[in-house]
């Protein structure tokens, strides 16, 4: 039975290991944190099975201006990491073009069209139930603008066949009448869920894993050595012998594979949240918020207020400018909010052409790598999973994966 190391327990590493015990290898998974506690804890709670538009769009190099210039606009830019990466500012744009956001958009829905029923297999056997809830997400438009803007995504969901109802404001205030009167028009993303939470459903798979055999070590991975046959991990001052490697380390998964000598494009788009206290339910739906690029999900304890993109690396402090912005437009659309509970920021993994990667080394033998899974990895976690067991059988899997190569930078 050959021995598997699974770098990284967030939602992608956790299902992965999951499947790869299922179908019967040795599985160790390793996290220098506690499972499903990084960027997989702290998110918008969607399982965005319809999120097929990628960030990069034509004409995004015209409104990144506008978009900085708004005051509580989404997007917020550290000039100075920028100028230090400008190749990967510069190739996220040239996957702005039309025909390429196209292409990028399919190969999105090629996986988001498994991501439900990849996670019904887990959930089969995994009862989060309580944790999951069918009201379908709620888009909400600012201004006219905002929603004429949009409409460009409407055409790609369209061609992808993705489902969704345009409402007007009389439909939005009878799905959620405590919403205030800020909006101008309302979109439901038909057949969508969401998680209540996000933690409970990690650790429930997590715990599934541990139950099947498998093993967990909580140690920092720093040092990896290519033998003929296996690879070398070293863990603190111990060194661990593997057959195989699966790397699904979210945003620090470049630093693994720089130690192997490979150097894959992979940025961070910050995120944030707000958990607002509230002693009745607000919303029954995750409700975005088009002004300013988050969403408000009711969750187990409390109102969570999560999204916006912050382009500032790794290792920054938090940005507590973002955090009043969101507090502030967060009471602006849910006026009976309480205090402020807790805060929280994460790094989405992104690489410049906003596809995962998703397949083997073709430098380094017994290597397979599952990371960049940008705004929808904790939809895609389950597929990831699946897909990557089926490489490691040495099996093709039934999609086709070649959009998600590792070669392709
Ligand atoms: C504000 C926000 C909102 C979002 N909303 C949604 C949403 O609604 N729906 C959706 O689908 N997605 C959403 N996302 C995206 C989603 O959260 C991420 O894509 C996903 O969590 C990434 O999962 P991961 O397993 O790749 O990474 P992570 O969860 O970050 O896990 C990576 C793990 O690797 C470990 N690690 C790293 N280096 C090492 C090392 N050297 N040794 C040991 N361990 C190591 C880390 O400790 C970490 O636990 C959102 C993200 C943000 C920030």
């Amino acid at each position: 039975m050959k021995s598997i190391a699974v770098i990284g327990a967030g939602i992608v590493g956790i299902c992965s290991a999951y499947f790869l015990k299922k179908s019967g290898f040795r599985v160790t998974l390793i996290d220098r944190e506690d499972p499903g506690t990084m960027t997989s804890f702290g998110h918008a709670c969607s399982f965005a099975d319809y999120a097929n538009v990628p960030v990069n769009y034509p004409g995004l190099i015209w409104d990144v201006p506008k978009m900085l210039l708004k005051k509580d606009g989404p997007l917020a830019v550290d000039f100075f990491y920028i100028l230090k990466n400008i190749p990967w500012a510069l190739s996220f744009l040239k996957n702005c073009k039309k025909e390429k956001v196209e292409e990028i958009a399919s190969s999105l829905t090629n996986l988001l069209k498994h991501s439900q029923i990849s996670y019904d297999e887990i959930f089969k056997e995994v009862n989060v139930q309580e944790y999951i809830s069918h009201e379908e997400n709620l888009y909400l438009f600012d201004t006219k603008k905002s929603l004429d803007n949009y409409e460009y995504a409407n055409v790609i969901r369209k061609n992808n066949s993705v489902k969704f109802r345009n409402l007007n404001k009389e439909e939005v205030k009878d799905l959620e009448p405590n919403i205030a009167d800020v909006y101008y028009a309302g979109q439901l993303f038909t057949g969508s869920r969401h998680t209540t939470n996000p933690l409970a459903i990690s650790t429930k798979i997590f715990e599934k894993f541990l139950e099947l055999g498998g093993i967990y070590i909580k140690q920092n991975v720093t040092n990896l050595i290519q033998k003929e046959n296996n690879i070398e991990i070293y863990l603190g001052n111990k060194k661990i012998n593997f057959d195989k490697m699966i790397v699904c380390a979210g945003a620090w998964s470049n630093k693994i594979a720089n130690l192997l000598g490979e150097n894959f494009p992979l940025d961070t788009e910050r995120g944030y949240h707000i958990l607002f206290n509230t002693n009745e339910k607000l919303i029954k739906r995750p409700v975005a918020w088009s002004e300013s690029g988050f969403y408000l999900i009711q969750i187990h304890d409390g109102v969570r207020a999560a999204g916006t993109v912050e382009i500032a690396g790794i290792n920054k402090e938090p940005n507590l400018k973002r955090i009043k912005m969101i507090e502030r437009q967060s009471r602006k659309v849910l006026p009976q909010l309480g205090e402020i509970k807790s805060t929280w920021m994460g790094r989405r993994p992104t690489l410049p052409d906003s596809l995962p990667i998703i397949g083997e080394s073709s430098k380094n033998k017994n290597i397979i790598y599952a990371f960049g899974h940008q705004h929808i990895g904790w939809t895609l976690g389950a597929i990831t999973g699946k897909i990557i067991t089926t490489i490691t059988n040495g099996k093709k899997p039934n999609i086709n994966i070649e959009a998600y190569s590792p070669n392709r930078f």
